[in-house]
């Protein structure tokens, strides 16, 4: 047997799933499984203890879909990749979602695999925790028949580790932006990224504001360069804006471990910057 036996649940409201959640001792969540199956069969072949309860979210609607609530995008975390990338309102007000998406794996995970699993896996290479720094994402929590809220910025930085059940992501709508995703891997076809850059302006009158620069350098948690976001706000178009970002940007506060992957940044931030100027460019 490839799996340890466990009591398998599948709630059918998220009420439900609460309740087996803060009862259950030693209760695992299964989204789309494409991380958790592979998770358990790894602890198994390493004699490591596995979960007693696996309780599946796939039966609970209430956290499937995308919907427009109060000048916010909601995104349900069982919503799976695919439907983030095929969805009206997020090529609408945040393509840049739809762009993560479609870098991740293949069609037959993506139909599987949901945003809910890619943020509370806790692997920090996983691709949407920078754009959802970026955009000034909300993490919405159920726990103990309490409702969290936690800034998506915070809880990266704070080890990613959910306070129970993820069970929606809301994005404020703002006019006006501008955000563009680079991502390196070692080859063009389904491969993990080695290092992710993530830039967010508002553009006024020519002027970049609110600058987010997010980056994942694959061995730690994505986070804010706050020196480059520094330089850049309150730029003006006709400013080195490119200067001003690759002369702020260090690659030795990222756990970069040679040389190679120091220049891989440098390289692709500068691509990065210049995808930005191209997209201000275009939209002007
Ligand atoms: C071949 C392959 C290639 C991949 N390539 C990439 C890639 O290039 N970039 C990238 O970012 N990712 C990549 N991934 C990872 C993929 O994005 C994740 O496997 C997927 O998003 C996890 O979602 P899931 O619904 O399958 O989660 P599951 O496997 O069901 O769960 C993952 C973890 O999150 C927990 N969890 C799930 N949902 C919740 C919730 N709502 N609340 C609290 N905890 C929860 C589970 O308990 C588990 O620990 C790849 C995966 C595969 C298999």
């Amino acid at each position: 047997m490839l799996l340890n036996p466990f009591n398998y649940h599948s709630p059918k409201t998220l009420k439900e799933a609460c309740n087996l959640l803060d009862t259950l001792k030693n209760a695992r969540i299964l989204s789309g499984g494409t991380f958790l199956v592979n998770n358990l069969k790894s602890l198994k072949r390493r004699g490591l203890k596995t979960p007693d309860d696996i309780i599946s979210l796939q039966k609970i609607p209430e956290i499937k879909g995308i919907q427009i609530k109060s000048d916010k995008i909601m995104i349900g975390a069982m919503t799976t990749l695919n439907n983030i990338a095929q969805d009206k309102n997020v090529e609408k007000h945040y393509p840049i979602l739809r762009i993560v998406s479609e870098n991740i794996a293949s069609t037959q995970i993506r139909n599987m695999a949901t945003i809910g699993g890619n943020v509370a896996c806790r692997y920090a290479w996983t691709e949407f925790a920078s754009c959802l720094i970026a955009l000034e994402a909300t993490l919405h929590f159920a726990e103990k028949k309490k409702l969290k809220e936690i800034s998506a910025e915070s809880f990266f930085k704070n080890n990613a580790k959910p306070e129970g059940l993820l069970t929606s992501i809301s994005i404020p709508i703002k006019k006006d932006i501008i955000a563009i995703y680079k991502r390196v891997s070692k080859t063009p076809g389904v491969d993990l990224p080695m290092l992710t850059v993530c830039i967010k302006v508002s553009l006024k009158k020519n002027t970049l504001l609110d600058v987010r620069v997010v980056i994942n350098d694959g061995a730690s948690f994505s986070k804010r360069d706050v020196s480059i976001e520094k330089a850049l706000e309150g730029s003006n178009l006709d400013e080195n804006i490119e200067g001003k970002f690759l002369s702020n940007l260090n690659p030795e506060t990222y756990k970069l471990d040679n040389e190679y992957k120091k220049e891989l940044l440098r390289i692709h931030s500068k691509y990065a910057i210049q995808k930005l100027l191209v997209q201000i460019n275009d939209n002007a």
